[in-house]
């Protein structure tokens, strides 16, 4: 049966779903044979899964015709013990952003609105517009940072939920913890804040946002994070959310069922107990991509910082053509037309390429086609 021969259906989708961006995940790099090919376009750590990792993974695998611990009790426990709170606070999901999904889904009926800063993850967009409720979208400074003032006096009376990203996806600077304890502090208390700290390992600032201690006086404060990133499980799908106790209890309820594998279960628990070797890790992408910024800047280039693994590029209308240049040169990076390009920082061949191809640019270099 080929697409043609069905009918047109006369069931009714949802409205909200007509004006919906399709989530455009990074493009695999592009097969090569004179260059080694590098996908530096999706944020994902560059380095394989750790032995220990993969061994607990294999097991695992001879499980998968069981259904998964619907409770996610071992993951939850563990996560609990690493960060010294109650169980009852911890939500996991599949992946952070499937959690932020639960937390719209529990938090917002058609019409509430949600706010953040843009440009921001582009997930943000699609998950808040599937449950009917509304973005409100508070640019960024020059810099790339949150305008944390501005965001606050963008809440109204149907604001349910903000979400702070920190460090902000894709333009890297991160928010200190001054700023948004001032923030939480400012805020009405049944507003929910939702602080993304995807890329938290990364962080290097010297006054690092912590928001454990602001959820202790602040129950309306959410953390989300995920083990996509500094813990290299981006194919497993697990994230958490930390949480006061019925908000948590909110999320356990929205989420799929039995959505966490029993794999990515053991897997983010085993990471958990291996972080030490992680964190080595974790420290070598920094210093790469500090090593990247002062490369770029040293060349020219208005980088704003980045307390994440990934640089951006404030591009504005050369952000396509600007990656159509790394594409011929064996870099597959995430450019948003219009805006800006991003680059992840992954292995340290693809990062003296990317500053290559960036000084190549400045001389004057533009893609063939
Ligand atoms: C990558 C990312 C996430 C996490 O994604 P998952 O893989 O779904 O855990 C969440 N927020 C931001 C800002 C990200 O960049």
């Amino acid at each position: 049966m080929s697409a043609d021969d069905v009918t047109t259906p006369r069931v009714r989708i949802r409205a909200a779903l007509a004006g919906l961006p399709a989530y455009v995940a990074g493009k695999p790099a592009a097969p090569r044979t004179d260059v080694t090919a590098y996908k530096i376009s999706s944020n994902e750590n560059p380095y394989p899964p750790l032995p220990s990792v993969l061994e607990v993974v294999r097991d695992a695998a001879g499980e998968m015709n069981r259904y998964p611990d619907m409770g996610v009790s071992a993951l939850t426990h563990r996560i609990a013990e690493a960060l010294d709170v109650d169980p009852a606070c911890i939500a996991t999901g599949t992946g952070s952003v499937g959690v932020l999904g639960q937390i719209v889904q529990a938090l917002c009926d058609a019409g509430d609105e949600v706010v953040y800063a843009w440009r921001s993850f582009e997930a943000y967009p699609i998950v808040v517009a599937l449950t009917g409720a509304r973005s409100v979208q508070v640019a960024v400074d020059d810099r790339g940072r949150h305008r944390l003032e501005a965001m606050r006096e963008a809440v109204t009376e149907r604001t349910k939920v903000v979400i702070v990203c920190t460090p902000n996806n894709p333009t890297g600077p991160a928010v200190t913890q001054t700023e948004l304890r001032g923030f939480v502090e400012s805020m009405p208390e049944d507003v929910l804040i939702v602080v993304d700290e995807a890329y938290v390992e990364f962080v290097t600032n010297d006054d690092p946002v912590d928001s454990l201690p602001l959820l202790r006086d602040h129950p309306n404060v959410v953390v989300l994070r995920t083990f996509s990133k500094a813990y290299g499980l981006a194919g497993l799908r697990v994230g958490y959310a930390v949480a006061s106790p019925p908000v948590a209890e909110a999320l356990r309820k929205t989420a799929v069922p039995f959505g966490v594998s029993t794999v990515a279960q053991r897997a983010a628990v085993a990471s958990l107990d291996a972080y030490d070797e992680l964190d080595v890790r974790v420290k070598q992408i920094v210093a790469e991509r500090d090593r990247v910024v002062a490369a770029l800047r040293d060349e020219g280039w208005d980088i704003p910082d980045s307390e994440a693994n990934f640089v951006w590029f404030p591009l504005g209308d050369d952000a396509v053509p600007f990656a159509a240049l790394c594409d011929e040169h064996g870099l597959t990076v995430r450019p948003f037309a219009g805006d800006g390009v991003r680059a992840t920082i992954g292995e340290p061949e693809a990062s003296d390429r990317l500053i290559d191809v960036a000084s190549r640019w400045r001389a004057g270099a533009r893609p063939r086609s």
